[in-house]
């Protein structure tokens, strides 16, 4: 009888910073089971050997911030029968997507000392922008027990089962005292999606949205909250605009704030 083949698993890197393949490469207790169900055809980060195309599954790293990741995303998108977004950058631009909201040439000019060397898009976009993406992890970096539930469901041909709650949630469980309420710290976790463990209201931080806009989250009731938190004069406009700005949710709040400003 011939062995049953496994399906392919394919890694791919765009602009990023690896956060999101080294959590792959964390999963001490998980790899070695996820190496049994899965050939990892692909992983440059990982392993030297190489083996062609087409994939069963893509997991893609970073957002799209040059001329010619343009085309090597539609070049992937043809060689993977299911795409993955891994992580924010790839499902929103991630923090590169700052320049978005500035002047690249400026920027490059403050940073680089020679600034003709670089040859980036004037914006940093998400991966659905240019092929379509079947699933989108969120997260920066993205939870190790998210990937493994999207890639368990692509083994079983279900639909992975991801949080659809808020990082106030998590951080309820985890038995915090709220920093808005007790402090009156600015934190996005009533509007972002769950998956972290609310990491930052545990070290009583607020939470800055890394996870991304939560799809049923009123945003327009959290803006007040917001204002209201601010310990500085457009702390809520920073806050909306660090990890997760670029997502279309988050920029429509910093329109409102820019708005209720003007007025
Ligand atoms: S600290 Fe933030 S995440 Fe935690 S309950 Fe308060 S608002 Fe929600
Ligand atoms: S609490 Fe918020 S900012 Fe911190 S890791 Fe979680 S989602 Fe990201």
């Amino acid at each position: 009888m011939a062995p049953i083949r496994k399906p392919t698993l394919a890694v791919y890197k765009f602009s990023s910073c690896d956060g999101c393949q080294l959590s792959l490469l964390n999963m001490e207790d998980e790899l070695l089971e996820l190496a049994e169900n899965v050939e990892i055809a692909f992983f440059l980060e990982a392993r030297r050997r190489i083996q062609p195309g087409p994939y069963d599954i893509g997991l893609v790293e970073g957002s799209i911030s040059t001329r010619g990741e343009i085309d090597r995303i539609k070049e992937i998108k043809q060689d993977c029968r299911v795409l993955i977004a891994l992580g924010t950058c790839a499902t929103s631009g991630g923090v590169q997507a700052l320049r978005n909201f500035g002047d690249l040439e400026s920027f490059t000019q403050s940073v680089y000392p020679h600034p003709e060397y670089i040859h980036a898009l004037p914006s940093s976009s998400p991966i659905n922008e240019h092929v379509q993406v079947d699933i989108e992890l969120w997260g920066c970096p993205v939870s190790k027990n998210q990937v493994l539930e999207v890639i368990a469901g692509q083994l079983h041909m279900r639909r992975p089962i991801l949080p659809g709650y808020s990082v106030c949630l998590e951080c309820k469980r985890r038995g915090n005292t709220c920093v808005i309420v007790a402090s009156g710290s600015s934190c996005l976790g009533p509007i972002t999606r769950a998956g972290c463990g609310a990491i930052c209201p545990s070290v009583n931080r607020g939470c800055y949205g890394c996870f991304g806009p939560l799809q049923e989250a009123e945003i327009d009731a959290m803006i007040p909250v917001l204002k209201a938190t601010e310990q500085y004069a457009g702390e809520a406009i920073n806050l909306l605009r660090t990890i997760s700005g670029n997502a279309p949710e988050f920029r429509e709040a910093v329109e409102t704030l820019l708005g209720a400003e003007e007025i």
